[in-house]
């Protein structure tokens, strides 16, 4: 036997982290590495944050798991909690990003089935987006590398360029039920979508009644520099998927709806049984408790103005790596001028930083949102010393 235990979909690194303190992971060789990964956006609070460990303890004593089949107080909490903090009227709870953005896409045919228009079933979809990995939101991105050995895809989705007004309005047809985007593209390269196109999304979902259905699960819950990114755009979505970082660490999404857009999730439509569970429903209000208020959210602003205006600076030093800074909050891309991961390896092998390589040649820089001027001069020391010591590869002739 040859394959591995662990089904072999990841190309796993030699670090083998076994503790996390605050913005740091130790490996198993007692080695530390500053996390400017996050686990991908995720540890919003960092490592080990008593908040975080103390509500899971408590919840974990009283009760883990029911099922959805009975009442919930602590998710009618969060729910409404949720329904508080944002334009949503209305809080389905799942396990990951992509299965929030599943109920999204299902919220968003259902909207059109539920008064009898079963034609409008296609969402329009922008390149190089990412979704998740399940059938129907790997369908839901154009890129070919997701979909190579898993075909046929699910039908209804059309792919424009992102970013790309005109072309989004050309593609509408009388089968379009709304679009789905991320208003930061995430994999895509740590791309943020322009204001004009974000609002001329939701005047042409107005116009035709169409949804506008947002993927968050990257750039929500704080890490944008707002509780939500579309908050930033002046607009009201119809539907926003949103995971990762809500739970810190804890997997539990959700997505979030107007009551309107929820108008065909009725009984029996949709479910999951470990969706909202008591135990990922504590993890998240700890995460709110930490990070929903103006205090949290203006400091996160403003750590990113300092990260930002360090890295421009840098890159100045180094103008054959890198072309240019761009994100939004503590959601930060440098964009390279080669393929990226050979960058990310050298900077964790040899210099014990953690970033993720995102598409575009992009270096992802999505630290816990916690970090403060000692983990940005830690960060800038590393990144100098690697970028000084690192061997470009070749061009491509
Ligand atoms: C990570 C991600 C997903 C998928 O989330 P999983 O929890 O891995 O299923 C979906 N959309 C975006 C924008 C993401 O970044």
């Amino acid at each position: 036997m040859s394959i591995t235990p662990l089904m072999p979909v990841y190309p796993r690194c030699g670090f083998r982290p076994v503790r996390g303190e605050h913005c740091h992971l130790i490996g198993e060789d007692g080695q530390r590495y500053l996390d400017f990964a996050a686990g991908i956006a995720v540890n919003l609070l960092g490592h080990s944050h008593k908040g975080l460990i103390g509500a899971i303890q408590k919840q974990a004593e009283t009760l883990m798991h029911v099922s959805n089949l009975y009442g919930s107080p602590q998710g009618e909490h969060l729910a409404q909690r949720l329904v508080d903090l944002t334009f949503a009227d209305t809080v389905f709870f799942t396990n990951s990003g992509a299965e929030a953005v599943e109920c999204a896409i299902k919220t968003v045919r259902a909207y059109h089935s539920h008064a009898g228009n079963d034609h409008k079933f296609e969402i329009i979809t922008f390149k190089n987006a990412f979704h998740g990995r399940t059938m129907a939101t790997i369908s839901a991105s154009n890129q070919e590398k997701m979909h190579k050995g898993f075909l046929p895809l699910l039908q209804g989705f059309k792919y424009v360029d992102f970013d790309d007004l005109a072309g989004a309005k050309a593609a509408i047809g009388p089968n379009t039920a709304g679009f789905l985007v991320e208003p930061v593209q995430g994999e895509g390269g740590i791309r943020p979508a322009s204001d004009e196109f974000m609002q001329g999304l939701r005047a042409l979902a107005d116009e035709h009644d169409l949804l506008l259905a947002l993927d968050e699960v990257q750039c929500g819950v704080a890490r944008s520099g707002t509780l939500y990114a579309y908050e930033q755009y002046g607009i009201t979505p119809d539907v926003v998927a949103t995971a990762k970082g809500l739970g810190g660490g804890f997997p539990i999404g959700a997505c979030l709806a107007t009551e309107q857009a929820a108008r065909g999730m009725v009984i029996g439509t949709h479910g999951s049984t470990y969706g909202g569970n008591p135990l990922a429903i504590a993890a998240a209000e700890a995460v709110l408790d930490a990070v929903a208020n103006d205090e949290f959210l203006t400091q996160v602003r403003t750590t990113s103005e300092r990260l930002r205006s360090r890295l421009e600076q840098f890159i100045g030093n180094y103008p054959d790596m890198f072309e240019l800074v761009r994100g939004k909050g503590l959601m930060l891309g440098m964009k390279m001028k080669f393929e990226t991961r050979g960058f990310v390896a050298h900077l964790r092998d040899n210099h014990h930083l953690l970033t993720v390589a995102a598409g575009d040649n992009t270096l992802r820089l999505v630290p816990p949102l916690v970090i403060g001027d000692a983990e940005i001069d830690e960060f800038l020391d590393k990144l100098s010393a690697g970028a000084a010591s690192f061997q470009p590869p070749e061009p491509v002739q």
